[in-house]
This record gives C-alpha cells, sequence and structure tokens, in this order.
C-alpha cells in the first residue's frame, strides 16, 4: 500500500529555489534512507513535508494516503499519521515536558477516536515508552529539550515517536548527536516501531545509522532531486566512495 507519493515537488526558502522536481514514494512496511552531501536538500524536503511555514511549493504534489498533503495544515498532518523528528529540535522553556507529551499524544489519539489518557494513565503509559529508549524518567518534569543535550533531544523526538505510533516517519539525522551507545538504543527503538503498517525514512550522512536500521531502499539527495535509488549495499559504496561519482553519472545520462 503506498503511504506517500511526492510527484516532481519543487519548493524555494526566501525565493531561491531547493527541491527541484523531486519524485519519492513510500509503501507500508518499507524503510529508506536518505542520503546526500550537505545542502542538498534532505531538511528542506522533511521540513516542506511537515508544513514549515517558511517553505513554499512552487510545484509538483504529495499525496499522504491518497489525501493531498498540502490541504492539510501542518498540525493536521501529524494527526493524520505523519511525523517528523527534527535534525535542530526546538527548546521550549517552560513547558513541563510530560504535559506537552501528553497533550501531542491526547489530540492523536481523540482524532483516531480514541481515549485520552489522563496525567496519571499518561505517566505510566508514557514512562514504559521511555525504557525503550532507556531514558530517565527525570526528563518528564524538565521543560521539552530545555538544557538536553544533543542525544537526550534525539531521544526525546524518538519518544514523541513512540506515543504517536505514526504511518509515515521521517527522521531527521537522529543519528547526529549519539555517540554510539545511544546510537544503538535509539536504532533499537526504532526497529521496534518499525511494523508491517507503517514506514520510516531516514535522513542521514552516515553509513554507521544504516547497520543498526536496515533500509529497504536507499536514495541519493543532490541539488534538490533524488538523483539514485539502491538497496542497503549503495550506502557501503557511498562511504567508500563519497558522492561525487553519483553526481557525475547521473549527469551524463542527462
Ligand atoms: P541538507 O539537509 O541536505 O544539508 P538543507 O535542506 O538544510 O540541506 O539545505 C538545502 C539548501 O537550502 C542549502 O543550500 C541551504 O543553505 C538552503 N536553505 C535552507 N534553509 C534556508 C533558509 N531558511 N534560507 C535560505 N536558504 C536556506
Ligand atoms: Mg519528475
Ligand atoms: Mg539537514
Amino acid at each position: 500500500k503506498i503511504l506517500l507519493e511526492v510527484r516532481g515537488l519543487c519548493a524555494s526558502v526566501n525565493g531561491t529555489a531547493i527541491l527541484k522536481d523531486l519524485d519519492f514514494t513510500v509503501r507500508s512496511g518499507e524503510v529508506h534512507a536518505i542520503m546526500g552531501q550537505n545542502g542538498s536538500g534532505k531538511s528542506t524536503f522533511a521540513k516542506v513535508l511537515a508544513g514549515h511555514p517558511a517553505y513554499e511549493v512552487t510545484g509538483g504534489s504529495v499525496l499522504f494516503e491518497g489525501q493531498d498533503l498540502f490541504a492539510l495544515k501542518p498540525e493536521q498532518r501529524a494527526r493524520a499519521g505523519l511525523f517528523l523528528a527534527f535534525q535542530y529540535p526546538i527548546e521550549v522553556p517552560g513547558v513541563v515536558n510530560s504535559q506537552f507529551l501528553r497533550l501531542t499524544y491526547n489530540t492523536v489519539q481523540k482524532e483516531r477516536g480514541n481515549e485520552e489518557l489522563d496525567p496519571l494513565e499518561f505517566d505510566d503509559f508514557v514512562r514504559e515508552k521511555m525504557q525503550l529508549l532507556e531514558m530517565s524518567p527525570d526528563f518528564l518534569d524538565r521543560s521539552v529539550n530545555d538544557g538536553f543535550s544533543g542525544g537526550e533531544k534525539k531521544r526525546n523526538e524518538i519518544l514523541q515517536m513512540a506515543l504517536l505510533e505514526p504511518r509515515v516517519a521521517i527522521l531527521d539525522e537522529t543519528d547526529s548527536g549519539l555517540d554510539i551507545d545511544a546510537l544503538r538504543i535509539v536504532a533499537h527503538g526504532v526497529n521496534q516501531l518499525s511494523t508491517r503498517d507503517n514506514a520510516i525514512v531516514m535522513v542521514t550522512h552516515y553509513q554507521r545509522l544504516l547497520n543498526y536500521i536496515v533500509p529497504d531502499f536507499v536514495h541519493v539527495m543532490d541539488a534538490g532531486r533524488i538523483i539514485k535509488t539502491g538497496g542497503k549495499e549503495l550506502a557501503l559504496e557511498l562511504e567508500e566512495r563519497g558522492y561525487e561519482w553519483v553526481s557525475d553519472e547521473y549527469a551524463a545520462a542527462q
């Protein structure tokens, strides 16, 4: 079943075109990796899908489970089951993490016609999810991401994913800032959340993460479009040979 279908997507920021005719299809049960040099447009792609207001869609279409994604507001996209873990999670001083997480969780549950949880019920539920990520319950009482280390912010993002059970989860450089132990724990958590009914899209620079979360497809992004797709072995080849040969190959084929 097709969950996400991106066709000819073009988007710009501050009048500069960043995404240029990007095609990308995700089916249920699949794990995708999007790799590419710094500045190739990976985060832009993730943010356009999430509905970040700074980015203007100038062409193309995106269907999310058959519905026009751009007809949905950012919060409606999240409720519909699209999840984005940001490369740079924002700090929200003054907003208690447990309250933020419960509000986020309940909003989605309500939308899906499920029971909302009161603070006590939620506390049990969220602690169980935190164990999966080996996160201390202390993080519940702190302000959202406020003073969290890079790795702690990334875990808090994956905790949100664990609570929301999205259909499509896009993880933007969730591996950056994680030491090897944290990487293993986070990867284990993501693998536990991967099912036949959902899909995971990992944006990463490094092959390393893909040793732990094995992708079905590896895509190379360059200058705002996907210029090559392969299996997991492509990531190893990129690690060894870099990205330039892919761009050369693509240019030669045009
Ligand atoms: P990646 O995640 O692949 O490293 P990005 O999507 O962050 O790449 O950036 C793609 C390009 O878009 C870069 O050249 C970057 O400088 C530019 N860009 C991204 N956001 C903005 C912005 N808000 N204003 C101007 N340029 C931007
Ligand atoms: Mg096209
Ligand atoms: Mg990026």
